[in-house]
This record gives C-alpha cells, structure tokens and sequence, in this order.
C-alpha cells in the first residue's frame, strides 16, 4: 500500500458538495481507503486572481494502485466531478492535484511528483500540516511544518473549520 497526499480545490459551482462528493468518491474506489481529511479552507486565488475565492483541502488516501494509476485516477475524478478546463489557474469545478506518493520522487511530460507548487503555497501547506504536520517532502527534505514556518507567500487563507466529510 502507499499513501497518496492529494491537495483538492474548487470555486465554481457547489463548491463544498463537489469537494466532499469527490472525497467520497476517491476513498470508495477498488484498493482505496481515506486516511485523512483537513478542515475546508477558504482562499484568495492564486496565480489568476480575477475569479472567485476557492475552497481547498488536503486528503490522504492509502492506496494498493501504481504512481500512474493512482493519477489516472485523480483526472477521471477530476471529469466525472464536472470540471471544465479551460486555462492553467483559472476557475474549475473541481482540481485534484497529486501532491505526494508515499515518498516517490517522479516526472514525466504529464505528472511530476511531489506537485512544484507544494513549498510555495499557504492554501496548500496549512491544510497539509492539519493531517501530516510531520511529513518530509521526499526531494526537499523538510517536514511540512517547516516548509510553512519558511513560507513567504502571503495570499489569504481562511480555515472554516470543519472538514468536509466525517473524519475515518
Ligand atoms: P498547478 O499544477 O500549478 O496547480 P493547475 O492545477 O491549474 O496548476 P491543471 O490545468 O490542473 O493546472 O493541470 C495542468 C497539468 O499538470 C495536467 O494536465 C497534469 O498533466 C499536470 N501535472 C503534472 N504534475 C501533476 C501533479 N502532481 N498533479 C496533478 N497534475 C499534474
Ligand atoms: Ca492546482
Ligand atoms: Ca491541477
């Protein structure tokens, strides 16, 4: 089994339904058991900033699926939960970035693992450090919790405080 780290975000639509729809969805499939759940945060967009505020969250799923399996995965999610892609950074339905696999260190045209944006995001680090405070990022070799005390970048990051579906 691995453990996958999963950064998920929305901000179009019924953002928390898609979110904890998809939550679900993840955990139930063949070999897929949720481990963890962060609390919703809302959060400024990043990157493109002329669109709505986004919802995130972290999840940990323990997984009996490959590397590319697993991410074949996130990206039938990602379709089956509506999103309509259109531009890199710009709104969707729903997003499902691979942040970490167990401690796999990998890249190809199409998935690089851990996710490039893992250090320099607070809407990812601070619901990262919810569920695995401890976690050592496999290539940079720091915990979460020091990529976030290093962070610089200041984007809002609002904590509403309950996760959205019943923790396992
Ligand atoms: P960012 O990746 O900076 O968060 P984004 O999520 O808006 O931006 P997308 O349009 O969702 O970008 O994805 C662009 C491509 O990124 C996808 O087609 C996918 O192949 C690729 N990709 C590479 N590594 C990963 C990863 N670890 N998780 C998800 N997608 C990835
Ligand atoms: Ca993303
Ligand atoms: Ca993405």
């Amino acid at each position: 089994m691995q453990l996958a780290t999963i950064g998920m975000g929305s901000n179009l639509g019924d953002r928390e339904t898609t979110l904890r729809e998809a939550i679900l969805w993840l955990g139930a499939g063949c070999g897929n058991r949720l481990r963890s759940c962060s609390s919703l945060y809302e959060t400024e967009p990043f990157g493109k900033t002329d669109q709505g505020w986004f919802l995130n969250c972290v999840i940990q799923i323990e997984t009996s699926l490959d590397l590319l399996g697993f991410f074949n995965l996130l990206q039938e999610g990602e379709a089956r939960f509506g999103r309509i892609r259109r531009e890199r950074w710009g709104p969707r339905t729903l997003d499902l970035d691979l942040l970490f696999f167990g401690d796999a260190v990998y890249s190809d045209s199409e998935l690089t693992v851990p996710h490039p944006g893992v250090a320099n995001r607070r809407f990812v680090l601070e619901p990262l450090c919810e569920v695995a405070p401890d976690f050592v990022h496999p290539s940079l070799g720091e915990t979460a919790r020091t990529l976030l005390g290093q962070l610089a970048e200041s984007s809002r990051v609002v904590c509403l405080g309950s996760p959205p579906v019943v923790q396992p």
